[in-house]
């Protein structure tokens, strides 16, 4: 697998934006993600440099153009996990591969989708949990629900197959939005997937049950959230890098608190808006080109 400089995870104005200035710097420069939200029928009247307004799909567009001009390959993917490396680059997986990168710049926008269990928040740190990667281990032999809809989801359940036998996902009254090879998977690892709503969850000290809207209860001793999408937070937990409420922690030059790893844009949570992910894509893309030099003065 060829190492890419840098993996820009997201398809909106912070990525678009970092990538155009890492491609034009020369790095080999890969986007995954698909169309932002932005991206529809709607009418962007405050960007600059358009006094009669731009529709989103069209600013898109043109920046997606733009990147490409310059070298970036753009893919959309969706990314499952991230996952930093003994060598110091970094494992991307998809749900149609993987990739490995020097750096990545997470570019996310916000995306978290709360399942809507009522008292979750009681038994988070003691049950539910975020991140399989993190948590996985404690829950060794013991049943666990993965809360989620999507590949994120059953990424997820497959993961926590390491650990425990006792794996199933609720969809949260959702129907599956999984691929037929990662639903034959499922089946092979003998993970039942559940469809009812989780309505809330009950526990002396620790989760011990989860009733669903219809009246019955499950026995179990771990929950994982993955709804959606991976998130920006999602990440985060995974790559040890610290966050503030619901956002990613970074400093003046978009870096985090791990080596190689920028943020940019939405998922920083500055100021929700174009012009401001815009700017930081480019200094999150000049942090990414200073690190990628620095790698190859030491090489
Ligand atoms: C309907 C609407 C109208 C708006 N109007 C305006 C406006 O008029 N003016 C203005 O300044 N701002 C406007 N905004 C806000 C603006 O769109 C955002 O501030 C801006 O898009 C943020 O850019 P971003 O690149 O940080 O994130 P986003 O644009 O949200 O892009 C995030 C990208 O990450 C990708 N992604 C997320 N998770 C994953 C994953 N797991 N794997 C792969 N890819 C992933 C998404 O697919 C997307 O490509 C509007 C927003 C919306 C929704």
């Amino acid at each position: 697998m060829s190492v890419k400089d840098v993996a820009i995870i997201g398809q909106g104005p912070a990525g678009l934006s970092a990538a155009i200035y890492t491609s034009r710097a020369g790095l080999d420069t890969l986007i995954i993600g698909c169309a932002p939200k932005v991206a529809g029928d709607y009418d962007i009247d405050n960007y600059f440099g358009f006094p009669a307004g731009i529709k989103g799909n069209e600013l898109i567009e043109l920046g997606c153009e733009h990147a490409a001009k310059y070298g970036t390959q753009l893919s959309c993917e969706k990314v499952l996990a991230i996952h930093m490396q003994p060598d110091m680059t970094f494992k991307i997986k998809t749900d149609y591969g993987e990739y490995q990168a020097r750096t990545v710049i997470l570019a996310t926008g916000v995306s978290r989708v709360r399942p809507g269990i009522k008292n979750i928040s009681e038994y988070e740190g003691k049950g539910v949990s975020y991140c399989v990667s993190c948590d996985g281990f404690f829950f060794k032999g013991k049943k666990v629900v993965v809360v989620g809809e999507g590949v994120f989801a059953a990424n997820q359940a497959i993961e926590l197959k390491e650990y425990t036998p006792y794996v199933s996902i609720c969809t949260q009254g959702k129907e599956p939005e999984i691929p037929e090879n990662y639903m034959q998977h499922l089946q092979e690892l003998d993970i039942e997937i559940m469809k009812g709503k989780i309505q809330n969850l009950e526990g002396e000290q620790f989760l011990e049950k989860a009733h669903f809207e219809d009246g019955t209860t499950l026995d179990v001793d771990g929950l994982f959230v993955a709804m959606g999408e991976a998130s920006s937070l999602d990440f985060a937990y995974s790559l040890g890098i610290t966050t503030q409420k619901n956002f990613i922690e970074a400093d003046h030059e978009q870096k985090t608190n791990v080596p190689g790893v920028f943020a940019a844009g939405d998922c920083v949570g500055r100021f929700l808006q174009i012009s401001v992910a815009v700017g930081e894509g480019a200094i999150a893309a000049r942090s990414a080109i200073k690190y990628i030099k620095g790698l190859r003065k030491q090489e």
